[in-house]
């Protein structure tokens, strides 16, 4: 199929009522680009800040369930972790078939936990950008990725609308990338569990071999991060690419780094690892099971609690409290 869509038409789109079901980060850009796209969405909240913003800037802006009974495309944009009880309770009693519903990440739905009524269309339309810059980004045209996919088609014409709708909300200006919930889910939970966990332990491992060999947690902690430095590598990682940006760096860093990284390349045990995850922990569910149970919140507190109690985190405070940060 296509990766890089032009022909998206926002006409199939005219003459059905769209719902921005929860004004948050991406509730009130998408909410914001479908309105400069010439739509005219309505906007389902509960009744607090949110929605007297959403109310302020000219939405009309109404309690969640009625929103979803209004709409023929409905656009769920309330955290992942409250939307099987609120699809369940709220969203789907107004769905009626025939209608969309549109989801901004795969999670949910690719594991099982949103129940919506036979005959509904379900869609993906998943920016790769925070809220706020989905909106500036629509607004000064330079776009983002967006993961687009056809989750259930019960009408036929669920490609047309998932299209228009990645069009609408500026999804398209940067090329929408055709996926699934699959595998947005399971690439998303990947990063999340094996790259970002295995960064986090290269900079905690380099604290305490660094520390132990006599250097001062100020030194330590500014070269691998208080900087910011690591930030404006990844940077230009993203726009240069991860081996075009050691152009960047002097020729010892250069040689020092493709040295190194040519000793660790034999070493299996990280792929392996890898993979683990992949297929153990995300793929077979087990992961999606775990974090559905209720005790999972307290755990994530009690994790939350030893991390801030580890020794590069006390040292950090430290250190931030001595620069007067
Ligand atoms: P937010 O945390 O910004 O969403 C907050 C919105 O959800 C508010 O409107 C809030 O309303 C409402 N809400 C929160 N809890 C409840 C509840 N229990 N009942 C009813 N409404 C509730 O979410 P995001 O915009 O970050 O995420 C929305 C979706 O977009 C998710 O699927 C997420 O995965 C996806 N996404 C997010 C990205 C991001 O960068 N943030 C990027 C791409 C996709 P209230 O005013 O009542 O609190």
């Amino acid at each position: 199929q296509d990766r890089s869509i032009e022909t998206a038409d926002l006409a199939v789109l005219a003459d059905r009522t769209i719902a921005v079901l929860g004004a948050g980060n991406q509730g009130a850009a998408q909410a914001a680009n479908l309105r400069d796209s010439g739509l005219t969405p309505l906007v389902g909240n509960r009744d607090d800040a949110y929605a007297t913003a959403a109310r302020e800037r000219g939405f009309d802006v109404h309690p969640i369930a009625e929103a979803a009974a209004e709409a023929d495309v409905a656009l769920l944009l309330v955290p992942d972790e409250v939307q099987p009880e609120l699809v369940r309770d709220e969203v789907a009693p107004g769905l009626r078939a025939g209608d969309t519903l549109v989801v901004a990440s795969g999670y949910n739905w690719h594991f099982g936990l949103l129940e919506v009524p036979d005959g509904v269309d379900v869609v993906m339309v998943a920016p790769r950008m925070i809220g706020a810059a989905v909106r500036d980004r629509y607004v000064d045209r330079s776009g983002f990725p967006c993961f687009v996919s056809v989750e259930r088609d019960a009408t036929g014409r669920a490609w047309e609308t998932t299209l228009a709708l990645a069009r609408a909300i500026g999804g398209t200006l940067g090329g929408a990338i055709v996926s699934s919930a699959r595998e947005e889910a399971a690439l998303d939970l990947f990063s999340e569990q094996a790259v970002w966990p295995a960064i986090l332990d290269v900079v905690r491992t380099a604290h305490r071999v660094a520390v132990s060999a006599g250097f001062t947690e100020e030194a330590v902690l500014n070269e691998l991060y208080l900087s910011a430095e690591p930030a404006e590598v990844f940077a230009r990682v993203a726009r240069d690419g991860l081996f075009g940006q050691l152009g960047l760096h002097s020729r010892t860093s250069q040689y020092g780094q493709l040295r190194s990284l040519a000793a660790l390349e034999d070493d299996g045990e990280l792929a392996t690892r890898f993979a683990r995850v992949m297929h153990e922990d995300i793929l077979s569910g087990a992961f999606a099971r775990e974090w559905s149970r209720p005790e999972a919140g307290e755990r994530l507190d009690a994790m939350r609690r030893q991390a801030d109690a580890t020794p590069l985190a006390v040292a950090e405070a430290e250190v931030r409290a001595r620069l007067g940060e």
